[in-house]
């Protein structure tokens, strides 16, 4: 069984149609976007702080605004970061790129040298949603959880594929390689976006041919569906709940390296490549667009940290201290 990241690439979806805009026309509605997103993020951030104080056990109205405004604020980010990965829409309409391409060769470099961490951050990530789902309170659901975490330890390798183009894909009876198409390993330029997308394929492989994860990407499903009304269901379910653990893994990855970045910016990082213009669905996926908006429905506090903004306070200080890490998921 292939299971593959972003299952657009073959649905024969029509081109993008752009309005056509001189470069220098361009590069300043860039600057004036990013501008207004600065000032817009100084204003959102004197909001958020009394919001941030309220109960996570229910979704108001006002959390689904807040994570309209997170949708918004990650993609703009996306223009305004020099490292904002290419959205998967503007991937498909790219030609083919070789294996020696100087962007796909440093895409190839980075997934490996991030490899060893990601697992260690997914087992982490798999432990805390069975905990936090009630799915971990047995010997035998503790042993079955195990059980996935392990299997995430024996992928041992990134392969660069030009046929897979913008995806990323695992073999389950050969858990040890990851399959990543050169455009999409070119496409994302930041270590924030590549450890999210190798933690969505290990979490497919974690679950692996008997679908040990079915109740907990179910479970996780619903409550996504239930706060965004979307029809999340099958398939769509484990893709979901595999994203679910790459932001997971991704905002773990942000608090255990120091940075002079803001951190809303690290942050949009793992969405990013989802802010696309052609925002179709399949059977397998929601649509881009609508993949954020449920992981952020299913993380209201991740989209509240979204909206603030460091700018014109802690611009110049680290977005985190590094810490020790513990590396048995069962520490967790
Ligand atoms: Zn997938």
């Amino acid at each position: 069984m292939k299971t593959r990241i972003q299952g657009e690439a073959e649905s024969g979806r029509t081109a993008l149609h752009r309005v056509a805009m001189s470069p220098r026309l361009r590069v300043f509605s860039a600057i004036l976007i990013c501008i207004i997103h600065a000032a817009s993020l100084a204003q959102t951030q004197r909001r958020n702080d009394a919001h941030s104080k309220s109960s996570r056990d229910t979704f108001t109205a006002s959390d689904r605004k807040l994570v309209e405004r997170a949708i918004g604020a990650t993609c703009t980010e996306r223009i305004c970061d020099p490292q904002g990965s290419m959205p998967i829409d503007e991937m498909q309409s790219r030609p083919s790129l070789a294996v020696n391409n100087p962007d796909a060769i440093s895409g190839a470099q980075r997934a490996e040298r991030l490899l060893p961490t990601t697992r260690r951050l997914v087992g982490e990530a798999i432990v805390k949603l069975a905990k936090e789902y009630g799915l971990y309170g047995t010997a035998l659901s503790r042993a079955k959880i195990n059980a996935t975490v392990a299997r995430v330890q024996s992928v041992k390798r990134v392969k660069p594929d030009v046929d897979a183009r913008d995806n990323a894909s695992v073999v389950l009876r050969e858990p040890r390689t990851i399959e990543f198409g050169t455009i999409f390993l070119a496409g994302l330029r930041s270590d924030e976006a590549m450890v999210s997308v190798l933690a969505h394929e290990l979490t497919h492989i974690a679950s692996g041919p008997s679908d040990t994860l079915r109740p907990l990407f179910r479970a996780i499903a619903q409550r996504a569906a239930a706060r965004t009304n979307l029809r999340i269901q099958g398939q769509r379910a484990e893709e979901l709940s595999c994203d679910r653990v790459g932001v997971m893994a991704a905002r773990e990855f942000i608090a255990q390296t120091a940075s002079w970045e803001p951190l809303p910016r690290r942050l949009a990082r793992a969405f990013e490549h989802n802010c696309v213009d052609d925002d179709s669905s399949d059977e397998d996926h929601l649509s881009p667009r609508s993949t954020i908006r449920a992981l952020f429905a299913l993380d209201v506090p991740l989209a509240g940290e979204l909206l603030n903004t460091t700018i014109g306070r802690n611009r110049f200080a680290p977005t985190a201290f590094p810490i020790t890490l513990t590396s048995s998921a069962s520490d967790f």
